[in-house]
């Protein structure tokens, strides 16, 4: 273990008795995180940045580098010590997420499936048996897990899930389509959403754990995608998937509420991740800026770029307040679905107008993948999409804004 492994686990010991609880510490993280923050930059840049190009262009799965960051304790940061993992609060994971992310957005979104959609509702709903079963193995960047919603037929409406359940004897028989399912190719287990009865609608929903491989589930074929290319994409194809009564998480029916407050979490796990990207631009372009000479000086000189520069730095800045503001909300165990929702708004927004900023300050060189501008763009995209389109954090903003302000 080297000298910045330590130091996490340091950290992790001591942690959960500093913590990180006021809202008055935004303005300056407490020793630890920024321990951790730096802990984890040193990472990326020593060994994400350098390769994310290549990860990226080929399609790759950064098997190596998942299981250092499990080694590290990234890849179940909220789990406890005795389950295995690092035992750190929210703000500590999305500050990981964060750095990870500015160094390679692929490998961040792995690490914030593994955290918030797959061990974060069998934390949350397991019984204990599920969590030493399903959590414990993939604490240590070993195995990854996913988490399967969405459907061809509907992905913002979840509600509407038509993969079904049905209970034959001692076990569950599953058949329907997932879609889009992250980690997918590379997943040892998945959370999967199904319906147990059809006409209780989304209250008839439950969460369920299988094994992957596992007969009955198939993975249909990689999504070429824009952007997270290092990432797997695909469906998950269930028919007559047969798993034990005992893989059912939570009560029978609870599934989409399980869903719902995944999602809310997961979201400060995408908005961290929109913000590494959004400062990774930020800092390509600030760079080049220095370093590219127009009309005999430094294009740095020139009000028109400073002015962009600005503006990147402010939209950061203020996404990454939101964001921790939901972190230490729910560290804090307050309710944060809307700050979460405003975090990942305000992040994924400030990813898609750093990232197109940084290209415009490039000029033909962001345009080329020799420079990361062009991938930052690619990838920047999808945090406006997954877990939640921007429409939909607008409506969960406004849903719960209008609740503040009922009569
Ligand atoms: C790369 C990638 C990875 C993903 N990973 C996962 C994963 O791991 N697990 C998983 O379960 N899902 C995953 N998803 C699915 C993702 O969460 C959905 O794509 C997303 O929720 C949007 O659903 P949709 O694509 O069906 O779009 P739709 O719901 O069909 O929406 C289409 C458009 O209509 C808008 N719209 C829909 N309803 C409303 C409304 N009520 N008000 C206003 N506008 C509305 C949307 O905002 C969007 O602009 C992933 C998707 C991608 C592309």
């Amino acid at each position: 273990m080297n000298t910045s492994l330590l130091w996490l686990y340091f950290i992790s010991s001591i942690s959960s008795e500093i913590g990180c609880r006021n809202l008055s510490q935004l303005a300056e993280l407490p020793e630890t995180h920024q321990i951790l923050r730096q802990t984890c930059r040193d990472y990326a840049d020593r060994e994400l940045a350098p390769i994310a190009a290549k990860l990226d262009k080929e399609h790759l799965y950064p098997t190596k580098q998942i299981k250092e960051l499990g080694s590290m304790g990234v890849m179940a940061m909220e789990v406890p010590e005795e389950l295995g993992g690092a035992g750190m609060d929210y703000l500590a994971y999305s500050l990981a997420v964060e750095e990870i992310s500015r160094g390679c957005a692929s490998t961040g979104v792995i690490v914030s499936v593994n955290n918030s959609l797959y061990i974060g509702p069998i934390l949350k709903f397991g019984t204990e048996e599920q969590k030493k079963q399903w959590i414990t193995p993939f604490t240590t960047g070993e195995k990854v897990g996913c988490f399967a919603l969405s459907e061809p037929g509907n992905g913002s409406d979840a509600g509407a899930a038509s993969t079904v359940a049905r209970q034959e004897g001692d076990e569950w028989v599953l058949n329907g389509t997932k879609a889009w399912i992250t980690n997918s190719w590379d997943a040892s287990a998945t959370v999967v959403f199904a319906t147990t009865d059809k006409k209780l609608k989304h209250k008839g929903i439950s969460a369920f754990l299988i094994p992957m491989p596992h007969p009955g589930l198939s993975l249909g074929k990689k999504e070429d995608k824009l952007g997270i290319k290092a990432s797997s994409t695909a469906n998950i194809i269930l028919e007559d998937c047969r798993i034990p009564l005992g893989n059912m998480l939570g009560p029978r029916g609870a599934g989409f509420k399980i869903a719902m407050q995944t999602l809310d979490s997961g979201r400060i796990g995408i908005a961290s991740q929109a913000l590494g990207i959004a400062q990774a631009s930020l800092d390509c372009a600030a760079d080049y800026a220095h370093k590219r000479i127009a009309f005999g000086a430094p294009i740095g000189k020139l009000q028109a770029i400073q002015f962009k520069l600005a503006d990147m730095a402010l939209a950061i800045e203020s996404a990454r307040l939101l964001t921790w503001k939901a972190s230490l909300l729910r560290d804090s165990k307050k309710p944060f679905s809307k700050e979460a929702a405003m975090g990942k708004l305000a992040a994924s927004e400030a990813a898609t107008f750093c990232s197109h900023q940084a290209i415009q300050i490039l000029g033909g060189m962001g345009y080329v993948t020799d420079m990361p501008a062009e991938r930052h763009y690619r990838d920047a995209r999808i945090t406006e999409i997954y877990e939640g389109t921007s429409e939909i954090q607008r409506l969960v903003i406004a849903g719960q804004l209008l609740k503040e302000y009922q009569p």
